[in-house]
């Protein structure tokens, strides 16, 4: 494969609106070997008279000093991309302000050199394959002679002309990177590029001239003292910071968005399984030739399918209220061998043909500080998860106490889940892959709504498992207080 074809696609895909100005090349990039190689010539080529020039004279110590602080800072900027909405993460970085500043106050060359080193010693320190890093120097090697060039032909003296300069460097520089940027991933994606360019500058528009004031305003400040320029560190970190925080805010927005969707999908799937049956059920109902036994495995069916319905209903009442805070646990002393006693009588009124269920308690367990209704809803979904996920075997349900807490473990010898499962299995609408659950239907609510539940009763819950050999959920609550 030529460049990464996943970030390509997001830099160009227009629906995400997504763009990037940073080059992902890898060495293989064959369609792409036409752009990549002539510009890393040039790059090499303007780099090379770039420092004849300086080692001929044309600076002098102090400014020397001035463009290795220059270089400094947009390496550091390089190095720390800025991620901005609708821009491809981690491709805007700041350094340009710092190139554009060099290249307006020392000339093409420094701004060459400069862009060179930033570009360079990032893309090396991150390993980058040689094209690219190739390539990406070459490009800033490029914009910054083109914003040196710029910047030269308005410079008069003034502040005026200094400041246009600056605005003159910053168009140069953005047009060589966007244009370039463009050319290499059109050419190695088969793709036009008037209509790349375009969608390139459109996304890229706003946050590039908000740097380029920021170019202008630190050319103007570093005129009069590059001590004096320093205090645009606080305004630009913290700009950074914060659209950092709004990325991550929005990123989580957009997970949150996502997760919506696919409950959506598989509450429909949910929804629709046992309406089917129900429905085919009640058609052939009213078939009125149906002996008394086939009615009666029919009507089975629609209860059984029914009750399905009810509780994939209650769940997501459950979550909605849990989330929403309104689920408040009323806690009081509650005896739990009756509580537990009474899910598993009520378990193997109904348990399938090849398991068993056992209860297996202290003599005595000590009340536990519990709400009674949510302490048998947590219970009833492991052992009914137990049921589900078990072909056969015995299922355990413990209940002993220890060190001031109560702990309830249900024990099965399903198909077990993978270690790094283990915390996935208690996250909103989590199901392990279709095929180690084999087709058993669920929502992935239950075990989430458990660790609420038990949560708001101030207890945890877990589970251990051996794959291939069963899980063990377990839950500890906080026995009740003498009064
Ligand atoms: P649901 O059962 O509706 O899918 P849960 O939240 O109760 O949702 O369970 C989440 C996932 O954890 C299940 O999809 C299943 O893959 C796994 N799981 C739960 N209980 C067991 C168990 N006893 N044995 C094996 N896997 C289980």
């Amino acid at each position: 494969m030529g460049l990464s074809q996943h970030v390509w696609s997001r830099a160009l895909a227009p629906a995400s609106s997504r763009s990037t100005q940073r080059v992902h090349l890898d060495a293989s990039s064959r369609a792409a070997f036409a752009v990549w190689v002539p510009v890393a010539l040039l790059g090499a080529a303007g780099l090379a008279l770039a420092v004849g020039w300086l080692a001929s004279g044309h600076i002098t110590w102090n400014d020397g000093a001035g463009i290795v602080l220059l270089i400094a800072a947009a390496t550091l900027a390089e190095a720390f991309p800025v991620p901005i909405e609708g821009v491809a993460v981690g491709s805007t970085s700041l350094a340009t302000i710092f190139l554009v500043a060099g290249a307006t106050i020392y000339g093409w060359a420094a701004a060459a050199v400069a862009g060179f080193l930033a570009m360079a010693l990032v893309e090396l320190g991150r390993r980058r394959p040689f094209s690219r890093v190739a390539f990406n120097s070459g490009v800033y090697v490029l914009a910054g002679i083109a914003a040196g060039g710029a910047a030269a032909g308005l410079q008069d003296g003034t502040l005026r002309g200094l400041a246009l300069g600056a605005i003159a460097a910053f168009i140069a520089f953005y047009v060589v990177d966007i244009t370039l940027l463009a050319a290499v991933v059109t050419r190695s994606r088969g793709i036009a590029f008037p209509p790349a360019l375009r969608s390139y500058l459109q996304l890229t528009f706003v946050p590039f001239a908000v740097m380029a004031s920021l170019a202008v305003i630190l050319v103007v400040l570093w005129d009069r003292s590059p001590f004096v320029a320093v205090v645009l560190v606080g305004p630009l970190v913290a700009t950074a910071l914060y659209q950092r925080w709004i990325h991550g805010a929005l990123s989580r927005l957009r997970e949150f968005d996502r997760l919506k969707d696919e409950f959506i999908t598989i509450v429909s799937h949910e929804l629709r399984t046992p309406l089917t049956s129900v429905y085919g059920a009640a058609l052939t109902l009213e078939q009125q030739t149906l002996d008394e036994e086939r009615t009666q495995a029919l009507l089975e069916i629609i209860s059984t399918e029914a009750a399905r319905l009810s509780r994939l209903l209650d769940d997501i009442l459950w979550v909605s209220r849990l989330d929403s805070g309104r689920a408040r646990p009323f806690i009081t002393r509650v005896e739990p061998l009756p509580l537990t006693a009474e899910v598993v009588d009520a378990t193997r009124t109904h348990l399938p043909h090849g398991l068993s269920l056992e209860l297996l308690h202290d003599s005595a367990p000590p009340d536990v500080a519990a709400d009674p209704d949510k302490l048998r809803q947590v219970l009833v979904n492991l052992v009914e998860n137990a049921v589900k996920y078990s072909d056969e075997g015995r299922i355990e349900v413990g209940l002993h106490g220890r060190n001031g807490k109560v702990r309830f473990s249900v024990r099965d010898e399903g198909p077990g889940i993978p270690p790094s499962q283990r915390e996935r299995v208690f996250e909103k609408f989590y199901r392990l892959d279709p095929n180690m659950t084999r087709g058993v239907g669920g929502t992935g609510l239950g075990l989430y709504i458990c660790r609420q539940l038990i949560d708001s009763m101030h207890g945890r819950i877990w589970v251990e498992s051996v794959p291939g050999e069963g899980s063990t959920f377990s839950f500890e609550l906080p026995v009740a207080r003498t009064s």
